[in-house]
């Protein structure tokens, strides 16, 4: 495979960007090689700068999960976009949107749409503080909830994939007002609110992990947060960013039956265009500006490209949910189980943790049910492994820290491919 062009791109991209990207993760450094500059995508497949084509296993970190440049939404955007790319007042879409998204979740009552995930679970911490009158949060190690000060601590994602605490320039004062504690741990959570009674806000928490790899939630967990943070006046806040849509049409809330205070939404629900949703229940979102005191506002919220976008995308999960997730389920289960079996076949321990379309493989014996069970993954062989089916036209997501996603666009071939590519790269 030639990487001329990526290679001169890259190049010029580290005299504007520090690493040469707009986000860390993109930049390979977990898995050593150079990131290919992408220049376009159509269904399950990227295509580079040189013309190489890779069946795409990160999706754009979630939001594709029906394929690349999907006719209807492509042309939901192309039509928006002649009316106007932005007007900085109401429309239609706004409410159109929103409607489909509280019918697949009847925990939000009341919602905002945002630009980001992080702009999401930011807004949503300070509602529940601001509705508790109460400081502190509780978040688990390994969970990812965006890049807002106090949610670095022991966060996921790029945070985990370069093994720093945390980050620079997070004042200890607002870290300190962040508990972190191991996933899957009841007695952890119940330690926590005994050890500091009236002085946790919120518990906000990934219903499957998807930024620390794939970490399912062991039978019960979740509704045993949900139980203990009613019982002491906490809200619960369940970040469905990744998993909204993803794992079920109504997400985790729905597969496990979750009623949480505050939901955060994103990725898919943008269908590609920077859309973020916070929402829930009505008394305490009705605490927001102009109703209440809570101010949280955007210039480009409720933008009527993203809206257009999102509202492509939900719409057809919706009206398609049937024959889409359980497409979503098959297809992943075949790819994940498939490169599983290549790796026993080859004696490599590997442990495949898996919720309908999103999943990791982690290069350990496992089993991984927290972030300290992910972190004895072999990061080393991960990423001779993400260099071996690279170059083999499988792209994969650039850290053992991150799930691997599969759109309605990937075909049996492409998972035959995938499979194939798999056992050359384990036995090499
Ligand atoms: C991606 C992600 C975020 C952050 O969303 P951005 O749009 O990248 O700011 C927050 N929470 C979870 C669970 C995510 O996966």
């Amino acid at each position: 495979m030639n990487h001329d062009r990526s290679l001169a791109l890259q190049a010029r991209a580290e005299q504007c960007f520090p690493g040469g990207v707009n986000s860390p993760v993109r930049a390979f450094r977990a898995v050593g090689g150079a990131p290919p500059f992408v220049e376009h995508a159509e269904g399950a497949y990227l295509f580079d700068a040189d013309g190489n084509r890779y069946i795409d296993y990160f999706g754009s970190w979630g939001p594709m999960i029906l394929g690349h440049a999907f006719p209807p939404v492509v042309e939901a955007i192309e039509r928006a976009a002649r009316k106007s790319a932005s007007f900085g007042a109401s429309t239609a879409s706004e409410g159109d949107l929103a409607e489909r998204i509280a019918a697949c979740y009847p925990a939000i009552e009341r919602m905002r749409f945002v630009s980001s995930g992080t702009e999401a679970t930011m807004s949503a911490i300070r509602l529940a503080r601001a509705a508790t009158g109460r400081k502190m949060v509780v978040k688990f190690e390994g969970c990812y909830h965006g890049h807002a000060d106090g949610l670095l601590v022991k966060a996921g994602s790029g945070v985990a994939t370069f093994g720093i605490p945390g980050s620079a320039g997070v004042p200890e004062e607002i870290a300190h007002l962040t508990l972190a504690l191991p996933y899957n741990e009841l007695a952890a959570v119940e330690a926590a609110f005994a050890a500091y009674p009236d002085a946790i806000a919120a518990v906000i928490l990934e219903p499957v992990v998807g930024n620390a790899g794939c970490i399912t939630p062991e039978e019960g967990y979740l509704a045993g947060v949900r139980k203990l943070t009613a019982q002491h006046g906490a809200l619960l806040i369940v970040d469905e960013v990744m998993t909204g849509f993803r794992v079920a049409l109504g997400g985790a809330c729905a597969l496990y039956s979750l009623d949480p205070d505050l939901v955060t939404l994103g990725k898919i629900v943008g269908g590609g265009l920077p859309v973020g949703v916070f929402g829930g229940k009505r008394r305490f979102m009705d605490q927001l500006a102009p109703l209440g005191p809570v101010y949280q506002a955007g210039t480009l919220s409720g933008n009527p490209l993203a809206m257009a976008a999102g509202l492509a995308t939900v719409g057809y999960l919706q009206e398609h949910a049937a024959e889409v997730y359980a497409r979503l389920e098959a297809a992943s289960g075949a790819v994940a189980e498939g490169v599983a079996r290549e790796a026993a076949g080859a004696k490599i321990p590997l442990t495949t943790n898996r919720v309908g379309a999103m999943w990791t493989w982690f290069f350990t014996g496992g089993p991984v049910t927290n972030y300290e069970d992910a972190a004895r993954s072999d990061t080393a062989a991960f990423g001779r492994f993400h260099r071996a089916m690279l170059d083999q036209g499988v792209w994969l997501p650039p850290s053992q820290f991150e799930a691997a996603f599969l759109s309605t666009a990937h075909t049996d071939a492409d998972i035959a491919a995938t499979i194939a590519a798999a056992r050359r790269a384990l036995l090499a």
